[in-house]
């Protein structure tokens, strides 16, 4: 099933897709469950997550492209919910770096609060799979030591189009990222060293994941640089196809090279 977030009549709800012009509402409180017309709603932001819990070298042709060695445990950072934007939303390419690279990854959406979860019990507390792009600017992260900064601008966490709650065998996804109709970065979750279910009782067993937060499990070897005026996807099998514009910071800023 593919869900989205919609507006429809001053209520925000989720809906899924059930033909390219219909949703059918989820969860609404008056237990309506007829089919609305796509034109009579707006699109919502997929996710309002609390936090965004980000995996870093979690693919091991990616550690071997970087020649790191692989990690023990997973290695943890956050991007700031501020930086989420939907399908079709605009990557702003801050003036303040010469070097923003995409790097595709599958996004999980919680579900259910989950603390303390099991590897085993992790399926339950996921409410599905998005397409994530894991935009950071690669200079800053070299020049800061800490990455809060190169992952944290508005717009570097492009996350959508839609949930798919079963996009079925986690371990045979190929990723992608597509500029410009030409492939740059390709990948299978058949390299990821730290899979979904582990990551979600791993990081659970640290903060408490709460329903709509997202965690972004890594990107495979191959990421690259983009310039103003790409158009970047992010496609995973069985899961989705994910579009952004790239556009520059503020025409007129001096500082602006793009
Ligand atoms: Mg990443």
């Amino acid at each position: 099933m593919r869900i989205i977030r919609v507006r429809h009549k001053g209520q925000a709800f989720y809906a899924s897709i059930v033909s390219p012009e219909s949703v059918r509402p989820l969860n609404r409180d008056n237990g309506q469950s007829e089919e609305i017309p796509l034109a009579e709603l707006e699109l919502l932001s997929l996710v309002r997550p609390s936090k965004i819990v980000c995996v870093g070298l979690n693919y091991l042709d990616h550690a071997r492209e970087l020649g790191l060695a692989v990690p023990e445990e997973p290695v943890l950072f956050l991007k700031p919910p501020s930086a989420v934007i939907g399908a079709g939303d605009a990557i702003i390419l801050p003036a303040s770096s010469g070097q923003v690279d995409y790097e595709a990854e599958l996004a999980l959406v919680m579900g259910r609060t989950a603390r303390f979860i099991s590897e085993d019990d992790a399926a339950r507390h996921i409410f599905g799979y998005t397409c994530a792009n894991d935009v950071t600017a690669r200079d800053l992260q070299k020049k800061d030591g800490q990455w809060t900064r190169a992952k944290g601008f508005d717009t570097f966490c492009p996350v959508g189009p839609w949930v798919e709650t079963d996009p079925g065998d986690l371990g045979s996804l190929t990723l992608r990222t597509v500029v410009n109709g030409e492939v740059r970065q390709e990948g299978s979750t058949a390299e990821m060293i730290f899979p979904p279910h582990l990551l979600v009782s791993y990081i659970s067993n640290i903060m408490t994941l709460l329903p709509g937060d997202v965690i972004l499990t890594g990107t495979p070897a191959g990421i690259g640089p983009l310039a103003a005026g790409d158009e970047v996807s992010v496609e995973i099998d069985r899961v989705g196809f994910l579009l952004n514009p790239v556009i520059s910071q503020a025409l007129g800023d001096p500082t602006n090279v793009q």
